[in-house]
């Protein structure tokens, strides 16, 4: 048995969802299906999930929110129509999104995620629909039925335990299940949403809780890449990543698969696929457990900017007991995730993403730890990107990082810190967000060129 999900590409027109069905029926193992909401037609286009949040938004704020939700409306009608489906459906889906405005709601998150749930939920209508149009078994999953319970963090949830017991049943279902991705339900009964491009971490839960043979994750590239197509031309393509490599390139930039996706697979061992909906025949990349290490000890290169240090320094820190944990507390308290921490033995620095601080967190945090840990200095450093060199192979191997580290000097890029955690599998480089994009460029090239 095998679980597939269909990202928004795959959802977006007529055509895709037919590519979509033909995919699904030309392999029996093929059970369970999850799909997205319908993606960008065009690189201009807007995703039908970015509607329905500017329809939410104009909604909460009394603004003509009718024009974007006639234009929502509208993108279904169009794919319904060109699969030659009848009206009732696109009466269907025009009643559950005006239903779902006008409902009462008392909380703007409640709403928001009522809301953006409808992307995923009408496209599962529309290809059960189409489906059964076509004479094929297939019916569409309301997650609720299905027990996909989440906890109550609104656009931010997580699955609850007992969920993967509950959706274990669907084994006993014959034919073919559409099922939404992105939104579950809190166990007072309210729609819940995953972080944005959720629909993936929906497709591992179900992958998991029906202990499949392998999660199919159908995209609209031919596999993942070593490093982002648009920094190399033609880069080499990756046919087996294991969970700790693939885990670590999306932490980092890669956006083929949304980090938060492999937890569930990874707990059962259940492999993953990423493959092209346009390309089917293309094996595509698969994520395992272990892999043979071959050749070159990198796997991937990935870059994200956004980050900012905290640098702070005092004098004897390494015999002053309990100082990292103080200004860890100061961060929790404050809410404030961290990524790194690299440290020396007078300094340690914080890394931090720069949308957790706005400009009041960010002086009452210098502040607070200025006074509470009478530190010599502190200054935080805006404009850093992380490059994360990432490979099983790069253990126990002699040279890596000088090789690295030589490299980035050939190319003038300045290192500002550098991080390594004891596993070895990923080399983290801090740099200016200027240098991010020559820093892979010139790493790919040194290993891969
Ligand atoms: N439609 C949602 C988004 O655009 C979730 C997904 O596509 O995975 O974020």
């Amino acid at each position: 048995m095998k679980v597939c999900k269909f990202g928004g590409t795959s959802m977006a027109t007529s055509e895709q969802i037919r590519k979509v069905c033909s995919i699904i029926t030309s392999d029996k193992d093929r059970r369970v299906v999850v799909v997205s909401a319908p993606g960008k037609r065009f690189d201009d286009d807007i995703k039908v999930t970015d509607l329905l949040i500017d329809c939410a938004n104009k909604y909460l704020s009394n603004g003509d929110y009718t024009t974007v939700l006639n234009q929502i409306i509208d993108r279904y009608a169009e794919i319904a129509k060109d699969l030659g489906l009848n009206d009732h459906i696109i009466k269907d889906i025009e009643n559950n999104l005006k239903t779902r405005v006008s409902l009462s709601y008392n909380s703007a998150e409640k709403f928001m995620d009522r809301m953006k749930a409808a992307g995923e939920d009408n496209a599962a209508r529309l290809v059960a629909n189409y489906m059964e149009s076509q004479g094929i078994t297939a019916q569409y999953m309301n997650p609720k039925d299905a027990g996909l319970f989440l906890s109550d963090e609104y656009g931010n949830a997580r699955v609850l335990s007992q969920s993967f017991k509950n959706l274990a049943k669907l084994r006993d279902i014959e034919g073919i299940i559409i099922f939404p991705g992105f939104f579950g339900y809190s166990l007072s009964g309210e729609v819940v949403t995953f972080p944005r491009g959720g629909s993936d971490i929906t497709g591992s839960i179900l992958a998991a809780a029906l202990e499949v043979d392998v999660y199919e994750n159908f995209t609209d590239v031919d596999s993942v890449f070593v490093a982002s197509p648009k920094l190399i031309n033609h880069p080499k393509p990756i046919s087996v990543l294991t969970y700790r490599e693939m885990r670590e390139l999306s932490y980092a930039g890669f956006s083929v698969l949304h980090e938060e996706t492999l937890e569930p697979v990874f707990q059962r061992g259940v492999p993953v696929n990423i493959r092209n909906t346009n390309n089917p025949a293309s094996p595509g990349t698969m994520i395992t457990p272990t892999r043979e290490l071959i050749n070159c000890p990198i796997a991937g290169i990935a870059g994200d900017k956004g980050f900012c240090s905290i640098n702070i320094n005092k004098y004897m820190m390494n015999r002053e007991i309990g100082f990292g944990r103080k200004v860890m507390q100061i961060l929790e308290e404050e809410c404030i995730p961290f990524e790194h921490m690299p440290s020396g033995i007078d300094d340690i620095s914080i890394i931090v993403r720069k949308k957790y601080l706005n400009d009041e967190k960010k002086s009452r945090i210098m502040e607070r730890i200025a006074k509470e840990l009478r530190v010599d200095s502190i200054n935080l450093e805006y404009d850093l990107a992380l490059v994360m060199v990432v490979g099983e192979g790069m253990t126990f191997t002699v040279g890596v990082l000088s090789r690295i580290t030589k490299a980035l000097a050939e190319n003038n890029i300045n290192i500002r810190m550098v991080n390594q955690g004891s596993s070895e599998v990923s080399i983290m480089f801090g740099v200016s967000e200027k240098d991010a994009d020559n820093a892979i460029v010139s790493i790919y090239n040194e290993f891969f060129n």
